[in-house]
C-alpha cells in the first residue's frame, strides 16, 4: 500500500518513512529538496517535486495511487516566521491547499497532517488538551491553524478523513542512526546545544532568562521522533478503520526548560555546555505542555522512548556520525 509523503526528506518525514516500511507499506517521498536531504529517502521511491506546482502533485498521484497522504513538509521555524511571514502564509498554506486539492481529484480518502502546539499560543494552562482554542502568536502557528481549517472545510464536503496530529516539540533520532535531525541552518535547541558541546560552535545562547517559569526559561514538552512517527502509523490504521477524523496532541504532558535541558545534556554526554544568557526570541511561548491523554487513550500510542535523556542520548549518537550530503 503506497502512501504519499510530502516532506519524506526532511527529519520527521524520513523518520517516518522507516517506521511505515516497517509496517508494511511503501512510503512515496515527495519533497522539493529546499531544507530536506537526497541521502534521507532511503525507505521507497523518490520523486522530487513542489506543493506549488499542482501538475506535478496530479502526475504523482497517477503514478503511485497512494491509500492515504501523510504532510509534513513545510517551513517551521517560529524565529523566520517572525521575518518573513508572507513566505509562511504562501509556501505553507498555499501549498496545503494544491495538496489537499490534488487528494480529493485523485479520489485518496485519508489525509494525515502535521500540525502544531504553536497553532494553540501563550495560555496560563498548565496543559493544552486538544479542545483549548487556538491563539497563535507568530506567523508559523498561524500558517499551521489555516491548514487545519482548510481541512475541516474539504472533509465537509468531501470523501475526506483526516488525522490532525499537534506536535509538541519533535526531538532526538533513529537509534540505528539511519536518519536523523539535520538542519542547514541549524535554530532547534538541541541539535544547537550539542554542536556546542563538541566545538562545532563557539556557544548554545538561551534565548530569554525572564520568562514567568521557575529558573526563568522557556519550558517546552519534548517528544521522541521515533514515538512520533509510531503515532503516525497508529493515526493511519485509525483512518484505515474508518473511525473517522480526529485531532491528536502528541507530547508526553512532562515540561522542561531550556536550562533544565542544558543540564541533561551535560549528563548525557559527561561534557561541558558552553553557553551565553541571551535575549528572548520573538515569537516563543513562555510554556507549550501537552496534554497527551487523548493518543493514549485513543490511539493506543505508548511514547516509551520520550525520557529527555533518551531523546538527547539518540540525537548524540546521530551527531557524532557523518549527517547526510545533498
Ligand atoms: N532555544 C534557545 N536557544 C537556541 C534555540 C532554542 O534558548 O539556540 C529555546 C527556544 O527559545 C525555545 C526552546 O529552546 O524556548 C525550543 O526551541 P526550538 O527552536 O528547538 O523549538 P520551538 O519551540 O521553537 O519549536
Amino acid at each position: 500500500m503506497n502512501v504519499l509523503i510530502t516532506g519524506g526528506a526532511g527529519y520527521i518525514g524520513a523518520h517516518a518513512c522507516k517506521a511505515l516500511k516497517a509496517a508494511g507499506y511503501t512510503p512515496i517521498t515527495f519533497d522539493n529538496l529546499s531544507t530536506g536531504w537526497r541521502d534521507a529517502v532511503r525507505f521507497g521511491p523518490f520523486e522530487e517535486g513542489d506543493l506549488l506546482d499542482r501538475a506535478r502533485l496530479d502526475e504523482v498521484f497517477a503514478t503511485h495511487q497512494p491509500v492515504a497522504v501523510m504532510h509534513f513538509a513545510a517551513l517551521s521555524q517560529v524565529g523566520e516566521s517572525m521575518q518573513d511571514p508572507g513566505r509562511y502564509w504562501r509556501e505553507n498554506v498555499m501549498g496545503a491547499l494544491n495538496l489537499i486539492e490534488a487528494t480529493v481529484a485523485a479520489g485518496c480518502r485519508h489525509f494525515v497532517f502535521s500540525s502544531t502546539c504553536a497553532t494553540y499560543g501563550d495560555q496560563d494552562q498548565v496543559t493544552l488538551t486538544e479542545d483549548t482554542p487556538q491563539q497563535p502568536i507568530n506567523a508559523y502557528g498561524g500558517s499551521k491553524l489555516a491548514i487545519e481549517g482548510m481541512l475541516r472545510d474539504f472533509s465537509a464536503r468531501h470523501d475526506l478523513e483526516t488525522v490532525i496530529f499537534r506536535y509538541f516539540n519533535v526531538a532526538g533520532a533513529d537509534p540505528e542512526a539511519e536518519v536523523g535531525e539535520f538542519h542547514q541552518p541549524e535554530t532547534h535547541l538541541i541539535p544547537l546545544m550539542l554542536d556546542a558541546i563538541d566545538g562545532k560552535r563557539p556557544a548554545l545562547t538561551i534565548f530569554g532568562t525572564d520568562y514567568d517559569t521557575p529558573d526563568g526559561t522557556c519550558i517546552r514538552d519534548y517528544v521522541h521522533v521515533m514515538d512520533l512517527v509510531d503515532a503516525h502509523v497508529l493515526g493511519l490504521k485509525w483512518l484505515q478503520a474508518d473511525k473517522g477524523s480526529r485531532v491528536f496532541n502528541l507530547g508526553t504532558g512532562s515540561g522542561f526548560s531550556v536550562r533544565e535541558v542544558v543540564d541533561a545534556s551535560r549528563a548525557v554526554t559527561n561534557r561541558d555546555v558552553p553557553m551565553t544568557l541571551g535575549e528572548r526570541r520573538p515569537g516563543d511561548c513562555t510554556k507549550l505542555v501537552s496534554g497527551s491523554a487523548r493518543a493514549i487513550e485513543d490511539l493506543g500510542w505508548s511514547p516509551e522512548r520520550s525520557t529527555l535523556n533518551q531523546m538527547i542520548a539518540d540525537a548524540w549518537r546521530w551527531h557524532q556520525g557523518k549527517g547526510y550530503s545533498r
